[in-house]
């Protein structure tokens, strides 16, 4: 047998043509669908991830961990910044605590010796340029020994506790005071000159001689000093050896005084 077909070929051609237009707007539909979608992913993802990375190396470049990445969704991503910004905060903290292990002095709180040889050159550089002189005070307390000897290396500790507090309070404001090691202070003075030291030394003298109280005891501390005065034309070396040789001059003419270093 045999069927036979007959048709209206242009009827099929327009409905090809019709399947074919529908099948491209779909097609285009999609993509524009995509297109729309990917975009919002990038603002959602890409945005606060590019965001997070300029933050890090803005840290990195300038060694600041004070700055911080901002939260742009309460997302995942958000979250993620969020733990960033307080490893940063511990970061903080820490360096912190490290700067002050390095340049303080744990026991009187009072600055160390690393921080004096930095300022020492920094003032010495200042005097130099500025032409205004600065003060060097070395304090070495007075048999101190004796009060480790006799009443133990704790009461010892007090005692150079309080001492740090007085020193700090005797001095101007154009002072800083510094704990070189045992019972050996330092104090660095802008603007210095003989009167405004020999005020300062007097008033040092002065405040150790107020009756000291301590564990129920009543103790006494003195002091000798040595000062040296620059114009920044001494290195460092110099100015401290300067200080020294006075300090040594007031221990020898019977300690609880102090001395200036004179050429002479
Ligand atoms: P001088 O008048 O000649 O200075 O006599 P001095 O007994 O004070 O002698 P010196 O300055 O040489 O002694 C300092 C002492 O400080 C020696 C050491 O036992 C003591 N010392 C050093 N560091 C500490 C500390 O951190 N705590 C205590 N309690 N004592 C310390
Ligand atoms: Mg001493």
């Amino acid at each position: 047998g045999s069927v036979l077909v007959l048709t209206d070929l242009k009827d099929l051609d327009y409905r090809l043509r019709r399947q074919m237009l529908a099948s491209l707007g779909v097609l285009a539909l999609s993509l524009l669908i995509a297109f729309l979608m990917t975009r919002r992913l990038q603002r959602a993802i890409y945005g606060p991830i590019v965001q997070l990375g300029n933050a890090a190396k803005k840290i990195t470049e300038h060694n600041n961990f004070s700055i911080r990445a901002h939260k742009l969704n309460d997302d995942e991503i958000g979250d993620a910044i969020d733990a960033f910004n307080a490893m940063l905060g511990k970061i903080e903290q820490d360096k912190e605590e490290l700067t002050r292990l390095a340049y303080y002095d744990p026991l009187t709180r009072l600055a160390n010796r690393r921080m004096f040889s930095e300022r020492l050159v920094f003032a010495l550089e200042n005097a130099r340029r500025s032409g205004e002189q600065m003060g060097l005070i070395f304090l070495d307390l007075d048999k101190f020994k004796n009060i480790n000897d006799e009443l133990g290396h704790d009461i010892g500790d007090l005692l150079l506790k309080a001492t740090a507090k007085r020193l700090e309070t005797a001095i101007p404001e154009t002072a800083t005071a510094f704990r070189l090691g045992g019972d050996e202070f330092t104090v660095l003075q802008v603007g210095a000159t003989e009167k405004s030291m020999t005020e300062t030394a007097e008033r040092i003298l002065q405040a150790f001689g107020e009756p000291l109280i301590l564990a129920g005891r009543q103790l006494s501390i003195s002091s000798s000093i040595g000062i040296a005065i620059s114009d920044g034309h001494d290195n460092v070396s110099s100015i401290m050896k300067s200080a020294d040789v006075a300090l040594y001059r007031a221990k020898d003419a019977g300690r609880s005084n102090y001395k200036f270093f004179h050429q002479a």
